[in-house]
This record gives structure tokens, sequence and C-alpha cells, in this order.
């Protein structure tokens, strides 16, 4: 079975995440072991990728949440790592700045959604105006619950104007984002990530808890799946979510598109040139 089947959830599931072992690693039992399908699961993608481009018929978008620490820059590092910049675009979303909050909701991701032939990735989403907004009560509740129908509204109509929409829930569990806390403490280079507010969300675990689960469970669908990535062992996270991305552009049949020139006659051009 391939992590895209196994990772994915089915739309209308119940997402229960404390049963999801935060630490699985598939058939491997190591990074070491692991690595050849990294590496060659990079280079699907970075085919794929190139082909996307040439192809300039669809997008798609690349959707990362998950809590602090979770990984959600180190896969950017390296899903982006293999491919060309000229075809993706990354936008991370903070706190709303003041033009942001007095628009619509979904206004600044609409914004950042991939033109054609481009991959676009999502370091945090329009999922936090039903995350954070809905934890810390930013908005009542009559207006973070109807955001659900909103988000599934918004994706259907990228999806149907050709952006494909792949979401993924990088999973830790409490143990190892306290782990990764302590790593960037004692490590100077990686001060400058630790943040006030990684603290203060720690606390508010479970209702984190339940607004992913919610989200997920809300928002998993036919046009724009969500994938759970068992993210502990970063190599895993790495290889899972490089894995599902390169086979779901695999499965979509994309084909270098016909030359635009008569290929002949160039290619006598060519040959007048070069004698
Ligand atoms: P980071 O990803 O570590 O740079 O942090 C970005 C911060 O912005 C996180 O604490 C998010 O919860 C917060 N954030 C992102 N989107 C929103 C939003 N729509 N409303 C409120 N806070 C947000
Ligand atoms: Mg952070």
């Amino acid at each position: 079975m391939s992590y895209i089947e196994q990772l994915r959830v089915e739309p209308g599931a119940k997402v229960d995440l404390r049963k999801i072992d935060a630490a699985w690693k598939g058939e491997h039992d190591s990074h070491e072991h692991a690595a050849p399908e990294i590496e060659e699961a990079t280079r699907k993608l970075r085919e794929l990728q190139f082909l996307l481009y040439a192809e300039n018929k669809r997008a798609l978008l690349i959707v990362l949440q998950g809590r602090d620490a979770a990984g959600k820059d180190g896969t950017i590092n390296h899903v982006l790592g293999a491919m060309n910049p000229q075809g993706c675009t990354v936008t991370g979303f903070k706190v709303p700045s003041k033009e942001e909050a007095a628009h619509d909701f979904l206004w600044r991701y609409h914004k950042a959604a991939p033109a054609k032939g481009q991959v676009a990735i999502f370091n945090r989403s329009h999922y936090e105006d039903v995350l954070v907004v809905r934890v810390h009560e930013l908005v009542p509740k009559e207006v973070w619950s109807k955001r659900y129908d909103h988000i599934n509204a918004f994706e259907r109509m990228l999806a149907d104007d050709n952006v494909h929409i792949l979401k993924f829930y990088l999973h830790i569990d409490p143990d190892e984002q306290l782990k990764r806390f302590k790593a960037r403490i004692d490590d100077p280079t990686r001060h400058w990530k630790i943040s006030d507010s990684d603290y203060a969300e720690r606390p508010f675990w479970d209702d984190y808890t339940a607004a992913f689960e919610d989200a997920i469970g809300k928002c998993s669908t036919a046009q724009a799946p969500w994938f759970i990535i068992p993210s502990n062992h970063k190599w895993f996270r790495n290889l899972a979510v490089s894995k599902i991305v390169s086979e779901y552009m695999d499965s979509l049949g994309m084909k270098f598109p016909p030359p635009s020139v008569d290929i002949e006659a160039i290619r006598k051009k060519y040959h007048a040139l070069a004698n």
C-alpha cells in the first residue's frame, strides 16, 4: 500500500490524533535504510515539477499545518530543494496584518494560490482561521464554525479551476515537541526560531488537538485530501511528504505540450545555420 492510501484521511472520517503513532516509520527502521527511497522520491519530484511547469495547464497547492516545531520549515526546505524555484512560491501566514484583517478571512490565501504551471506551498494556511482563531476565540463560535463550509467551497472552486490540493498535518507528540524546544535552546544558531508563542500555546495542546481533528475530519475531501504525517522522525516526514506529492503528480498523467513550431522546418533552419 502506498503512503497516499495509508496516510490519507477519508472524507467524513472521525479523526483521533491520540491513536496515531507520531513515531511511525513505515517499513523502514532508520534514516540510513530509507535514504535510497528518499533520494528516488526527490528525483521523481524534480522530474514531475518540470513536467507541471512545461505543461502549464494546472497548478499544485501544498498546505502544511502542524504545531510549533512540528517541522513545517524543514519540510519546505526538503520538498522545495527538489524543485526548480522558478516554478514555486512559498507563502508563510502569520498573525494577519491590518490590511489582511480588514478583508474576508480567505482573501490573503486566495491571493497566494498558484498560477497554472506553478507549485505553491502554504506554511500555515486558511486552516489557522479554524485553529488558532478557534482555540483563542479570536472570533465568536458562530463565525468560525461556518468556516469549514467556506473552506470546502473555496477548495472546491480552486480544484474546479485545475488547482490540485494536497494538505499535510505534521503530527508530533508532546514529548517530541519538548525535545525540539530544548534543541532550540541548546543551539545558538536556532535561538532565533524560539518564540514566546510556542510556550504560550503549549498549555492549549488538547484544545489544538480537538481543533485539528475537526478541521481534518470536516475538510478532507476527494478533491483536497488531508494526510496525517507521523513526524517525530524528520527523515520519515520528508520521505512520506515527497512520496505522496510525487505519486500524486505522477497519477495526473501529465504530458509535455506539443511544440508550437514545425520541428522539421526548424531542424532545416538549424542545419542551414550550422553548415
Ligand atoms: P510562525 O509560523 O512560527 O512564524 O508563527 C506564526 C504565528 O501566526 C502563529 O502563532 C500562528 O498561530 C499565527 N497565525 C497565523 N495565522 C493566523 C490567523 N489567521 N489569525 C491569528 N493568528 C495567526
Ligand atoms: Mg513558530
